[in-house]
């Protein structure tokens, strides 16, 4: 089975396919560069050039997986959440693609490609487990009881992990996305030499909270910190954070099987702290823990059952995944 996946949710234009559960095609067009120059996403450049890409995309991904527009058997977008106007790009032109072909069309929630991204390299991994998406959006653990069925243990009171990485770049100026260049900044910082505290601790829930930091960081700019030294102790006090109430959670839950996404997954830092801890851990494959099209392609590959959804099903900008 041939499926063709589709994200068009926010700056980054994706078209993945996927067959028999295995990526054979991934192109993504990036904007960074186009709202850089603004310092955030601009929602009406964002849908304007997602049109302007998505067709040479597609024929992109075509070719990079040696087949035909009437090879592809399901056709699935994101259906939210995101910028609505971007959204719709991808989300009306997979409808008019499905129309077109007769071909059967799903509508897949951000998260849950995201999600399907960890699983890429791993077919042979059963729920029940963990799952820490951690992103410019969202920071939400969820319990994943079993295929489809995801319970939120926790989420960000405040900014999203990708945020507070992107927030605290801008501050030490540095360019957009914040998330790799503080990594490569943390490198040649001292990680204790800024005394920063882990949020939120001795709490028994599983939230997360990254606007402090963020102020905290600030602060220490106005102190005139080293700003290497800044990178990698803020970057030290993200990883704390996310793994002490991971970590808690795989203890209370017994559960032995970690599976974290989203652009801060890429981040040596968080990895090497998680792989310490002794759980099975399942990343993205290279080019699949941010934004992609096979992300959307697998999980609607996943919840296959022989039915698409119908066209009349609407995108949403506001979409809870549990
Ligand atoms: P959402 O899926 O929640 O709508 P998004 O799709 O925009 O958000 P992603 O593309 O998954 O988010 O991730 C982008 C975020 O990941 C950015 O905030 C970026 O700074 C962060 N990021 C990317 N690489 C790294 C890294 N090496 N370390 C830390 N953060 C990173
Ligand atoms: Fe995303």
């Amino acid at each position: 089975m041939l499926v063709l996946g589709i994200d068009t949710s926010c700056d980054d234009t994706g078209v993945g396919l996927v067959r028999d559960g295995r990526v054979v095609a991934n192109k993504v067009a990036s904007q960074t560069l186009l709202h850089q120059q603004y310092g955030g996403v601009v929602p009406e450049l964002a849908s304007r050039e997602h049109t302007q890409v998505i067709d040479g995309l597609l024929e992109q991904a075509l070719a990079e997986a040696g087949v035909r527009l009437q090879d592809v058997d399901l056709i699935a977008a994101t259906r939210g959440p995101g910028l609505i106007g971007a959204l719709l790009v991808g989300y009306t032109y997979a409808k008019g693609l499905a129309l077109a072909l007769k071909r059967p069309f799903m509508g897949v929630h951000h998260l849950e490609g995201h999600l399907y991204a960890a699983l890429a390299e791993h077919p042979e991994v059963e729920p029940p487990f963990l799952a820490l998406i951690a992103s410019g959006g969202h920071s939400h653990l969820f319990r994943v009881t079993a295929w489809g069925q995801y319970e939120l243990l926790g989420a960000t009171m405040d900014d999203a992990a990708g945020e507070a990485f992107d927030k605290v770049a801008r501050l030490l100026g540095l360019g957009y996305p914040g998330g790799p260049e503080i990594e490569k900044l943390a490198a040649q910082g001292d990680p204790e030499a800024v005394p920063f505290g882990v949020p939120l601790q001795g709490q028994s829930h599983y939230a997360f909270s990254f606007s402090g930091l963020k102020t905290a960081a600030l602060r220490a700019v106005e102190k005139g910190f080293d700003k290497a030294d800044i990178a990698a102790s803020f970057q030290r006090v993200v990883v704390d954070h996310l793994a002490s109430v991971v970590l808690r959670a795989a203890r209370d839950t017994g559960l032995q099987t970690l599976l974290v996404t989203g652009g801060v997954a890429q981040n040596r830092a968080l990895r090497e702290r998680l792989e310490r801890a002794g759980l099975k851990l399942l990343f993205p494959p290279r080019g699949m823990a941010t934004d992609n099209g096979a992300m959307i392609a697998l999980a609607a590959w996943r919840r296959w059952g022989g039915r698409g959804d119908a066209l009349s099903l609407p995108a949403a900008a506001y979409l809870p995944l549990a």
